[in-house]
């Protein structure tokens, strides 16, 4: 597909994982791409601008060098984000700040910095990465799925707030993913196959969802070929959220 042929993209947290998956897929499909993570992306193909999101310097600073340099924006993918254990009452103010500053005012941050180019764009696009626990209960997940529910609220809330302007918002929501996000997980386990075992058992599909099958949804939603769709949360989940296989 060449249907992101012209276009400049920018990925928050590009190098690894989903997000890395992304920066693949939407240069694949023709965009010039940019990574905006705390490290430096996988291939030297791609501009890689450092930044963490929980720095308004840093962002504003990342995010016009990429401008500059490609000549706009077109394209934002909000991926960036941290986990978070433990119920209600595991996590001290200082955890829930720093969780909420990545995933929530992290998403903030870098579309404020990103607007003003997102505006001279014929073909604006937001993409925000939420995740399955913002609506469905988990159990040790309180943190975590409150930060990933607020990305589902912020993201209806900017579709409405910029869809005169021509800017699409929406979500994607993934199950577990396979990245190194949950490789990490697994590595702190007891038994790690065990574990494994278990992450894929409560998969309806029996397997982790990949991080190009996730990269496929947030390239179709940014695609200007969606052009009537904003505002929507796409679930990439292998069935977890709806479908029921024993009862
Ligand atoms: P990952 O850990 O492989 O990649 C995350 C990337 O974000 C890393 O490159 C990291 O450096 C970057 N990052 C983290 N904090 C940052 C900060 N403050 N500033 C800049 N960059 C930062 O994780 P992943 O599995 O690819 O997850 C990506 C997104 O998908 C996250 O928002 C996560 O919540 C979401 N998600 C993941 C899963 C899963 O099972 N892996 C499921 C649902 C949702």
């Amino acid at each position: 597909m060449s249907d992101l042929n012209g276009l400049v993209a920018v990925v928050t947290g590009g190098a690894s994982g989903i997000g890395a998956a992304t920066v693949e897929e939407l240069a694949r499909r023709g965009a010039r791409v940019a990574s905006v993570d705390r490290t430096a992306p996988v291939s030297a193909d791609v501009l890689g601008a450092i930044a963490d999101v929980t720095s308004d310097e840093e962002v504003q600073r990342a995010i016009e060098r990429i401008a500059v340099e490609f000549g706009g924006i077109d394209i934002l993918v909000n991926n960036a984000g941290i986990g978070a254990a433990g119920d209600v009452g595991a996590n001290e103010d200082a955890e829930w700040h720093r969780v909420l500053d990545v995933n929530v005012v992290g998403i903030a941050r870098v579309t404020r910095a990103a607007l003003p180019w997102l505006r001279r764009s014929g073909s604006a696009a937001i993409v925000n990465t939420a995740s399955v626990a913002a609506t469905n209960g988990l159990p040790d997940r309180a943190l975590y799925s409150a930060s990933k529910g607020a990305v589902i609220a912020l993201t209806y809330a900017m579709a409405a707030d910029h869809l005169a302007e021509g800017i699409r918002v929406n979500a994607i929501a993934p199950g577990t993913a396979d990245t190194p996000w949950v490789q990490r997980l697994l590595d702190a386990a007891d038994d790690a196959d065990a574990a494994a075992e278990g992450l894929r058992k409560r998969q309806p599909l029996g397997r982790l969802v990949s991080a190009a099958e996730l990269a496929f949804a947030i390239a179709n939603l940014a695609s200007p070929l969606a052009g009537s769709t904003t505002g929507t949360v796409l679930t990439v989940d292998g069935g977890l959220s709806t479908l029921r296989l024993a009862w």
